[in-house]
């Protein structure tokens, strides 16, 4: 369970992130939707703990992670990342990046893991030897592999092919739910969201203008952007 209370972030005093408050359930994915330039990144970066907070309260779990004169580091919250470009380590096997993620004696888990994102057969290749798709699903592997009680997913797929990016998002989808993750997702993507989202929220200047089930906000937009937004949706 992901907790931001009151987030506050300023860049040379100009509020990029301006009292944000959201709360994500184990199991259940949010997406975060809203303009370039709104927040979102510098949310899930403040949510990392690769960006201090100005102001306000992160608890994962009940936990205060980020708070007055409190900052856990990224390794010491019990989080997992994917972005676009959050490589995989080039000089390591698929099962070596998965591993990197699950610290020693997690052969086990390790195996689980490839056999789930579907890469059982190519745990001995590198990187390089793997398709943009099956590099994702090892990416996911990998932040899962410590079993992270939050996933922050930063328009994860948005490097990968329609057709792709269908099966990568769906199977991501059913192994978050099964190790009931909470998932806080930013995406472009109207419809990755309706598809995904459990919880939509949308974000304009710093904060959350807009909150609900995925058919609530496309049936009752807040206001006329969001309405443009969802408008594309076939
Ligand atoms: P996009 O959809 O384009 O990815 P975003 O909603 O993720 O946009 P952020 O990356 O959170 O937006 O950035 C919000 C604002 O904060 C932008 O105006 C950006 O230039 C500014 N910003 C982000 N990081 C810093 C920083 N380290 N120093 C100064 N300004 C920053
Ligand atoms: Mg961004």
């Amino acid at each position: 369970r992901l907790e931001l209370r009151d987030l506050v972030c300023r860049f040379d005093g100009m509020p990029v992130v301006d009292g944000l408050s959201l709360e994500l359930m184990p199991g259940q994915v949010t997406c975060l939707l809203g303009p370039s330039g709104c927040g979102k990144s510098t949310t899930l970066r403040m949510a990392a703990g690769v960006e201090h907070v100005t102001s306000g309260e992160i608890r994962i779990d009940g936990q205060l992670v980020a708070g007055p004169g409190v900052h856990l580091p990224p390794e010491k919250r019990a989080i997992g990342m994917m972005f676009q470009d959050f490589a995989l380590f080039p000089h390591l096997t698929a099962e070596a990046n998965v591993a990197f993620g699950a610290g020693s004696g997690s052969e086990a888990r390790v195996r689980d893991l490839l056999a789930r994102v579907g890469l059982a057969d190519k745990a001995r290749k590198y990187p390089h030897q793997l398709s943009g798709g099956e590099q994702q699903r090892v990416a996911l592997a990998r932040a899962l592999a410590p079993r992270p009680r939050v996933m922050l997913m930063d328009e994860p797929f948005s490097g990968l092919d329609n057709r792709l990016r269908d099966g990568i998002r769906d199977d991501t989808l059913e192994i978050l739910k099964e190790e009931g993750t909470a998932v806080l997702l930013v995406t472009h993507e109207p419809d990755e969201a309706m598809r995904m989202a459990d919880q939509i929220a949308l974000m304009r200047r710093g904060r959350i203008v807009q909150q609900g089930a995925p058919y609530n906000i496309y049936n009752n937009p807040v206001d006329s952007e969001a309405a443009g937004f969802f408008s594309d949706i076939n």
